[in-house]
C-alpha cells in the first residue's frame, strides 16, 4: 500500500454504495470503511490524526449520520477533518452544511468525475487550511503571529463594535539580562511557560494574545479594570532563575478603551510606547498611554513625514566633537566624531537622541547614515585641502547598516570619491549591535577591517556582548560608555567598572576612549587609570565645522 496516499473514511451502510465510492477513489486514496455509526466512531478515534476526509451517509442503523456529525463538530481533535455528506434528501443537505459539513454529494451518485473533483477540492482546501494554521502560530510559543492576530482583532471589532477594548503590550523586566545570565535555552523555556500563562488568562478578560518578538507580547482584550491583579496573575510561579528564588516581573503598557477608527498597528504602537516608557524600571509596573505620549506620537509622525524633504534640502548637519590623546604632557588632537543634528525649519535644532531611535525603528536610519558619512568625508577633504591637516573622523554605524551586503563597497566608494583613504574614516559600532547574529557581525566587521577601515566599539559596557565575542571582533578602540564616567564621579565614586574596561582593552591591545568627560578631575583620574583618549565637554561640545577649525589649526 502506498504510504503517502491520503486517507478517507467512508461511512455508509449499503455495501453496493461503498463499493461504488471505493472504486472511484481507490487509485488516489487509501480507504477505510464503516458500515454503521459505532464502527465509524471507533475508526475516527484511532485514525483521527491521519484522515483527510470523511464521507458520511446520513441514514445509518443505530447511530444516525447527523449524530455522528455532531460528535465530530464538538470534538476539537476531530472537528478540523472535513466531512462530505452523502444524501438523497435535499433539505438535509442544507442542514448538514449548517452542522459543519464541508460539502454534500447527492444520491443517486453523479458521474464519477464529478465525485472525484468535489472530493479533491475539499481535501485541498483542508490542506491549505492546515498550512495556514501552521503560520498562524509562532513556532516557539504557539501563540498567534502578528499577521493573524491583527486579522482576528479586526474580526473582533466587526463582531462587537460597541464593546470597550484595551490594547496592551506586555514585557518581562530585564529579560535581556536573564538571557545573558542563564542562556538562551533557559530564556526560551521561560517564554514558553509565560506564554502558557498568558494564554490561560485570556478567557478571563475576553482577550487574545500574540507573541511579537523576544519578550514582547500584545493583548487585545475587553477593558480591564484592575491592571495590578492582571499583572500579579501573569507572574505567579514563574521564576527567572533555576533555583526558583526570584519571580519574574511583568510590565505592561496600555492603550485603554481604544479608538476603533485608529489603525490596529497604531493602537499597539501606543501600547508599546507606554511600555517603553517604563521598560526595566524597578518602581513602575504599568503605564497608560496618555495625552503627553499622544503629543509625542504626533511629533514623531511629523518628523517621519518631513524626513525626505529634510534629506533633499540638506537640513541634517554634521557637528564635530574632538577626541584628544591625554597620555603625553599636552593633549593631542587625534580625531573627531561626526554627530548629526537636524536644523528643522519650524522646530529648530533637534537632537539625535530624539530622531535616531525613531529612524531606526521606521527603517530610515540607513539613508541618514549614508548622508552623514558623505558629509563627514567631504568635510575631511575640505580640511585637508584648505589647512593641510589630516585628522580622521569617526562616524556612527547602525546595526541595520551592518546587514547591508553593499556596506563595504559603499564606504569604499565614499572615501575614494573624496580622495581619502579607508583609514581616515573610523567606524563607531555600538556594542548593543553585537548581541545577536554574532557570526554575521564578526564577518562584516572583519570585511570592513580588511578594506582598511578602523573600528571603534561604542557605548562599551552597556551592550551585554560576551568577552569571547569581543575577542573575535577585530577592533581598534573601545569607547567606555558615558554612564561609567558619571558613576565613577558620583557621590559613591566607584571607578571599578572603568578599571575593568581599561583592563579588557589592554588585554585586546587596543586603546580606550572615554566619552562624556566634563572636568579636570575626571581627566586626571582617567589619565592615571591608563585611559588614552578623551572626548567630552571638557575639551569641547560637538561644534559646526567652522568652529572645529581652531582645533585643527592648533594641532
Ligand atoms: P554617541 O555616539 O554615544 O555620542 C555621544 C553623545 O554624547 C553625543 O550626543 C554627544 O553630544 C554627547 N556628549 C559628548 N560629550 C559629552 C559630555 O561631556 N557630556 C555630556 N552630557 N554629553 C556629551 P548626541 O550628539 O546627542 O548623540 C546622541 C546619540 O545619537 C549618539 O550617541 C549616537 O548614538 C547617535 N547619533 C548621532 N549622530 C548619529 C549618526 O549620524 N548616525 C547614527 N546612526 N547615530 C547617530
Ligand atoms: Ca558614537
Ligand atoms: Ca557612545
Amino acid at each position: 500500500m502506498d504510504k503517502n496516499k491520503r486517507k478517507i473514511l467512508i461511512v455508509e451502510d449499503e455495501f453496493v454504495n461503498r463499493e461504488i465510492l471505493k472504486n472511484i477513489l481507490k487509485d488516489d486514496y487509501e480507504i477505510f470503511e464503516a458500515g454503521d455509526g459505532e464502527t465509524a466512531l471507533e475508526l475516527l478515534n484511532s485514525k483521527k490524526n491521519s484522515l483527510s476526509l470523511i464521507l458520511l451517509d446520513l441514514f445509518l442503523p443505530k447511530l444516525s449520520g447527523l449524530e455522528i456529525l455532531n460528535t465530530i463538530q464538538s470534538n476539537t481533535e476531530l472537528n478540523n477533518i472535513p466531512v462530505i455528506v452523502l444524501t438523497s434528501d435535499k433539505e438535509l443537505e442544507v442542514q448538514c452544511l449548517q452542522y459543519g459539513a464541508s460539502d454534500f454529494i447527492s444520491k443517486p451518485y453523479p458521474d464519477s468525475s464529478i465525485i472525484k473533483a468535489r472530493i479533491n477540492r475539499v481535501v485541498e482546501l483542508f490542506e491549505d487550511r492546515q498550512t495556514i494554521k501552521s503560520t498562524e502560530r509562532d513556532a516557539l510559543t504557539r501563540l498567534y503571529t502578528k499577521e493573524y492576530f491583527y486579522k482576528y482583532v479586526a474580526d473582533e471589532d466587526k463582531l462587537n463594535p460597541n464593546i470597550n477594548m484595551d490594547a496592551i503590550a506586555v514585557g518581562i523586566r530585564s529579560f535581556h539580562a536573564i538571557k545573558e545570565r542563564f542562556g538562551s535555552s533557559f530564556s526560551d523555556s521561560l517564554l514558553i511557560r509565560f506564554s502558557k500563562r498568558i494564554k490561560k488568562l485570556m478567557p478571563n478578560i475576553f482577550g487574545m494574545v500574540c507573541h511579537l518578538e523576544a519578550d514582547t507580547f500584545i493583548i487585545y482584550s475587553r477593558h480591564v479594570d484592575d491592571y495590578e491583579s492582571l499583572l500579579k496573575e501573569l507572574s505567579i510561579d514563574i521564576f527567572v532563575d533555576k533555583e526558583k528564588k526570584t519571580p519574574i516581573k511583568v510590565q505592561m503598557g496600555i492603550y485603554q478603551n481604544v479608538d476603533k477608527n485608529i489603525d490596529i498597528d497604531v493602537r499597539f504602537d501606543r501600547a508599546k510606547t507606554a511600555l517603553n516608557k517604563i521598560r526595566d524600571s524597578v518602581v513602575k509596573n504599568y503605564f497608560i498611554f496618555d495625552d503627553k505620549l499622544k503629543e509625542k506620537e504626533l511629533f514623531e509622525e511629523e518628523l517621519i513625514e518631513s524626513f525626505q524633504t529634510a534629506i533633499d534640502e540638506k537640513q541634517f548637519v554634521a557637528f564635530y566633537q574632538p577626541k584628544f590623546n591625554i597620555q603625553g604632557d599636552t593633549p593631542k588632537l587625534v580625531s573627531a566624531e561626526a554627530l548629526v543634528r537636524w536644523k528643522h525649519p519650524q522646530k529648530g535644532l533637534i537632537s539625535p537622541g530624539i530622531f535616531i531611535p525613531l529612524f531606526e525603528e521606521k527603517g530610515l536610519i540607513q539613508q541618514l547614515d549614508l548622508y552623514v558619512w558623505k558629509e563627514a568625508a567631504s568635510q575631511m577633504r575640505k580640511w585637508q585641502e584648505k589647512y593641510h591637516k589630516h585628522v580622521p573622523v569617526s562616524v556612527n554605524v547602525s546595526r541595520i547598516d551592518l546587514f547591508d551586503p553593499t556596506l563595504v563597497e559603499t564606504l569604499l566608494d565614499i572615501v575614494k570619491e573624496n580622495g581619502l583613504e579607508s583609514k581616515d574614516l573610523l567606524l563607531e559600532i555600538t556594542e548593543s549591535a553585537c548581541t545577536s547574529d554574532v557570526n554575521a557581525i564578526i564577518e562584516k566587521t572583519s570585511a570592513l577591517r580588511e578594506a582598511g577601515f578602523k573600528i571603534e566599539m561604542d557605548d562599551f559596557g552597556t551592550g551585554y556582548s560576551s568577552l569571547s565575542m569581543i575577542n573575535k571582533l577585530p577592533l581598534d578602540a573601545l569607547k567606555i560608555d558615558m554612564i561609567f564616567i558619571r558613576n565613577a564621579f558620583s557621590s559613591e565614586s566607584d571607578n571599578k567598572m572603568i578599571k575593568i574596561i581599561i583592563d579588557i582593552a589592554s588585554y585586546l591591545k587596543v586603546p580606550t576612549i572615554a566619552e562624556g568627560v566634563e572636568n579636570k578631575e575626571q581627566v586626571a583620574v582617567l589619565k592615571e587609570l591608563g585611559c588614552e583618549i578623551i572626548q567630552g565637554y571638557y575639551f569641547s561640545k560637538p561644534v559646526p565645522n567652522e568652529e572645529f577649525v581652531p582645533f585643527l589649526i592648533a594641532e
